[in-house]
C-alpha cells in the first residue's frame, strides 16, 4: 500500500501542487526525495513517470520503492515544504498514449478478437503487440476505424474501485488475479480493464490514432502507433512529402505511386545501357592505353602509365579490368584531382609485382597510401603535380625488385 498521497489519481489534470517533505537522503542517483503527497506519476505499468520541477529543481525520475513514491531530484531542496509544477507536456503525451492504447485494445477486441499481449509507449510512437499470427489489412483498418470512432464519441473514462464481489460479476477485458483494491478503468461502456496509470478525462482528447507499420514478432502481430499530438505530427510531416513530391513529379496524389514506378523502371533502364556503353569505353580505352605501352628492356614485361583528370573511378576500374586480360603487361592508371590523385595499379598474367616488398619504399617516397592484393593495388596521393612522381618512382622500384 503506497503511504504517499497520490494526487494524481484524485485529479488528473493537476499540474502544480505544495507538499511537506518527509524525507531527503542523497544517493547515486540523485536526491532522494519523498513528499506527503505528490501529483507526479511514478514510472510504472508502461507508463514512464513524470517530469517536471519541485520547487525549481529538475525532477529526474519518479519510482515506487517499497511503499513510497520517490522522486529523484538534480539537487537538495530547501526547507520542510516544496512546490510542484509538473511538465504538463510530458504529462498530455503520456495520457494521449497510455487512453489512445485502451481505446486501441478495445477496439481490436471488439472487431478481431485481437487480444493485446502487449505495449510499449514510446516517446515518438506506441507499439501494441497483438496475440495473432497474422492480421490483414481489412483488420487492421477495421480496429483504426472503430478506435477513431471511439474518440469521435468523447466517452468519458473513468475510475472504479469495485468490491471482491462486484468484480466477480463484471468481464473485464484482461482478467486480473487481484480481488482487492482492484483500480477498474473504464472507456464508456466499451471498455473495462484493471490499471494504475492516468489517462485522459474523455475519449476526445486522444484526438486520433492511426496505425503506421506492422511487424511478425514472436509469433504475434506487433502494430506500431503514432497518437494524438503524434498522429498530427506525422499526418503534418507526411503532407508536406507529399506537396513536395506532387510539385516534384508534377502529378495529383493518386498517380503517385505509379509515377515513381515508372521513374524507377527508366532509372533501372539506363543504368543497364550506361554499363553497357561503359564496358565499351572502358574496352576502348584500354586498347588505346595498351598500344602506347612500353616495351622497356630493364623489365620482363610490358609498362604503361597512363593519366586521367577527375575521370570516373569506376570507369578506371574497368579500364585496368580490361588491361588484366593482356599477357605480360602491368600498367599504372594515375587520376588527377584538384587537392590529390587515386592511383591504381594492375598486372597481367605471368606477372608478378612484389607489391609488399616494395610497398613501404613506394610510400616513403611519394607521401601516397593504399593497399590491395594481386592483382590490383589501389591508393591515393596527397598532392597532383606530384602524381608524375608517383608513376616513375613505381617504375624505378620495378626495375629494381623486378629485374630481367
Ligand atoms: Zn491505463
Amino acid at each position: 500500500m503506497i503511504t504517499t498521497n497520490q494526487l494524481y489519481y484524485q485529479d488528473n489534470q493537476l499540474r502544480e501542487f505544495e507538499a511537506h517533505v518527509v524525507s531527503i537522503e542523497p544517493s547515486e542517483r540523485g536526491f532522494r526525495v519523498i513528499l506527503d503527497q505528490t501529483a507526479f506519476f511514478p514510472e510504472g505499468g508502461g507508463q514512464p513517470a513524470d517530469r517536471g520541477t519541485l520547487s525549481g529543481i529538475e525532477v529526474l525520475d519518479v519510482q515506487i520503492e517499497s511503499d513510497h513514491i520517490v522522486h529523484y531530484l538534480k539537487q537538495k531542496p530547501s526547507g520542510n515544504t516544496v512546490t510542484g509544477i509538473l511538465d504538463w507536456d510530458h504529462r498530455f503525451h503520456s495520457m494521449q498514449q497510455h487512453t489512445g492504447q485502451h481505446i486501441i485494445s478495445a477496439a481490436f477486441w471488439a472487431e478481431n478478437r485481437s487480444k493485446t499481449a502487449s505495449v510499449h509507449l514510446g516517446k515518438a510512437y506506441t507499439t501494441i503487440e497483438f496475440e495473432t499470427e497474422s492480421m490483414t489489412r481489412a483488420e487492421m483498418r477495421a480496429g483504426e476505424r472503430l478506435a477513431n470512432r471511439i474518440i469521435g464519441q468523447n466517452l468519458p473514462v473513468s475510475v472504479l474501485y469495485p468490491s471482491a464481489d462486484e468484480l466477480k460479476n463484471m468481464t473485464l477485458r484482461r482478467p486480473t488475479n487481484k480481488t482487492e483494491h482492484v483500480r477498474l478503468v473504464l472507456i464508456g461502456e466499451v471498455d473495462c480493464v484493471a490499471c494504475g496509470g492516468v489517462h485522459c478525462s474523455r475519449t476526445g482528447e486522444v484526438g486520433l490514432v492511426k496505425v503506421i507499420a506492422h511487424e511478425k514478432i514472436r509469433g504475434n502481430t506487433r502494430l506500431i502507433f503514432k497518437i494524438g499530438g503524434d498522429a498530427y505530427a506525422d499526418y503534418d510531416l507526411k503532407n508536406q512529402i507529399m506537396s513536395e513530391l506532387r510539385t516534384e513529379l508534377n502529378v495529383q496524389d493518386q498517380h503517385l505511386l505509379e509515377r515513381v514506378q515508372q521513374l524507377e523502371h527508366s532509372l533501372v533502364e539506363s543504368t543497364r545501357s550506361l554499363h553497357v556503353l561503359e564496358q565499351k569505353l572502358a574496352r576502348n580505352m584500354a586498347e588505346y592505353i595498351y598500344a602506347g605501352r612500353e616495351q622497356d628492356h630493364e623489365l620482363p614485361f610490358d609498362w604503361v602509365v597512363f593519366f586521367f583528370e577527375q575521370e570516373e573511378e569506376r570507369l578506371i576500374k574497368e579500364i585496368a579490368k580490361e588491361l588484366l586480360k593482356r599477357e605480360q603487361v602491368a600498367c599504372c592508371l594515375i587520376n588527377r584531382y584538384t587537392d590529390h590523385y587515386t592511383w591504381t595499379l594492375t598486372e597481367s598474367e605471368r606477372v608478378s609485382i612484389p607489391f609488399v616488398e616494395l610497398r613501404e619504399r613506394l610510400f616513403e617516397r611519394t607521401r601516397a597510401k593504399g593497399g590491395g592484393r594481386a592483382p590490383m593495388w589501389q591508393g591515393i596521393g596527397p598532392d597532383p603535380h606530384q602524381a608524375e612522381v608517383f608513376g616513375q618512382t613505381i617504375r624505378q622500384l620495378l626495375q629494381e625488385y623486378c629485374p630481367r
